[in-house]
């Protein structure tokens, strides 16, 4: 007689989805393997069955400096240890609108919130009461949130509609899908609509493909917004703090009007930022414009940006962070040649993604369309049976905690998992 060995997590899987729908709290969890996790340190997650990972998820990016990093976790413990929420200010949310102003150099103003989704939501409202206009510029395949008026689903060519059941047709009437990359499909946009409030991008396409601007789009898009009197607003929800510590801004010398920042800046705790000029961000402060929220700047929000943001100034983790990624992107690379796999592997090395195409770049959003993302999806699940923890979409986070022996660790793991994909 066989009997078949459950694990804890099939097991916790089953229970969960009598009370929880698809067993998950975020449909984005729903496609990947159901695993349960017992605890993180630094780059490995250790699930309830006893089994190791090396974590290129990092939480959907935010786990910038690892799990349960000591210091942030202790800062933050030590801050709520004087209660979690005033319906009030207190001196943290000073410090830390100050030190983020200082870090990024270029915003005189921040309001914190709790997700991207509500913060973009923020920067759009803040755009339309600035311009009096209605409709805002947005790119092909970038995500902004799952709100009714910014969740799309992307057709092969360029067209958005709404992704979920329940969103109304219209409720995206008011986005002008525009492929991203393209300056002048950017300038056609404006000439032909004179409502446009905003253009909103990711600064770097990290949703889909790693794709980085090319020289001189970012500044284009710069002109482009100050000729037509558009707001820029950037999305820097995963680049931010990531791609350099004052995110994309800094790294690629492009200074929006807003920018959303969320995800890594408090390095896994639940925190989202819009931050802009201050002549825009008074609509706030006068009442005008309404952004509210009973957990904004919490104790442990201020506490967990200042922290993190302080490791991040001071460790400097950037060049080694893009270096482990781009030694790993490398390995990547020879071992699915080793094994016969066509997986095409490109981005930044602290954000990468790997894909199964045709060989060749890619450079916009339709590019995607070549890649099979079905049996890349396959793959991520094989790379989770032999320890590697990788999103089933492509991407691949590093993070500061990654180290000599996660990198061993995983190269062998990712020649196991490759050569099992192979055969
Ligand atoms: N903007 C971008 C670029 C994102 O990647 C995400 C989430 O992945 C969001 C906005 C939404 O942020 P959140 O999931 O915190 O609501």
């Amino acid at each position: 007689m066989s009997t078949v060995i459950d694990s804890i997590s099939a097991r916790l899987d089953r229970r969960a989805r009598q009370h929880v729908p698809g067993g998950v709290n975020s449909n984005v969890r729903l496609a990947a393997p159901h695993t349960y996790f017992e605890r993180g340190v630094g780059a490995r997650l250790f699930d309830v069955d006893g089994r190791d990972y090396v974590d290129y998820l990092l939480g959907q990016g935010p786990n910038i400096l690892g799990h349960a990093p000591e210091k942030l976790q202790s800062d933050v413990a030590q801050a709520v240890r004087r209660g979690m929420l005033y319906g009030a200010q207190h001196e943290a949310e000073v410090l830390a609108a100050e030190q983020v102003c200082e870090i990024l150099e270029w915003p005189e103003m921040v309001r914190f919130g709790v997700s991207g989704t509500e913060s973009v939501q923020a920067a759009l409202r803040l755009a339309r009461a600035e311009t009096g206009r209605r409709r805002f510029i947005r790119f092909e395949g970038h995500y902004h949130g799952w709100l009714d008026t910014t969740l799309a689903s992307w057709s092969p060519d360029g067209e958005c509609s709404p992704a979920s059941a329940g969103q109304l047709s219209d409720h995206l009437a008011e986005a002008i899908p525009t492929p991203w990359n393209d300056l002048e499909a950017v300038r056609l946009q404006l000439e032909q609509h004179d409502d446009v409030a905003a253009i909103i991008t990711e600064p770097v396409m990290l949703n889909a493909g790693s794709i980085v601007p090319r020289d001189g789009y970012l500044e284009g898009l710069r002109e482009l917004a100050d000729a037509f009197g558009v707001v820029l607003i950037f999305d820097e929800v995963i680049t931010g703090f990531r791609v350099a510590l004052g995110g994309a801004a800094q790294r690629y010398g492009v200074t929006p009007d807003l920018a959303v920042y969320g995800k890594a800046m408090a390095a896994g705790w639940p925190v989202s930022m819009l931050a802009g000029r201050a002549d825009l961000m008074e609509r706030f402060g006068s009442g005008e414009v309404n952004h509210s929220g009973t957990f904004n700047a919490s104790v442990m929000a201020t506490a967990a940006t200042l922290s993190a943001t302080t490791i991040l100034r001071e460790d400097d983790p950037y060049a080694r962070m893009e270096a482990y990624g781009e030694r790993l992107m490398d390995e990547v690379r020879g071992s699915a040649a080793r094994h016969g796999l066509g997986l095409h592997v490109q981005g930044l090395g602290m954000a990468f993604h790997v894909s199964f195409s045709d060989g060749k770049a890619i450079c916009d959003y339709r590019d995607l369309g070549r890649t099979d993302t079905e049996r890349y999806g396959r793959l991520s699940r094989v790379l989770a049976d032999h320890g590697v923890w990788v999103a089933g979409r492509g991407v691949w986070y590093v993070s500061a905690a990654h180290d000599e022996r996660d990198m061993a660790d995983t190269l062998t793991r990712v020649d196991q998992a490759f050569a099992e994909f192979a055969r």
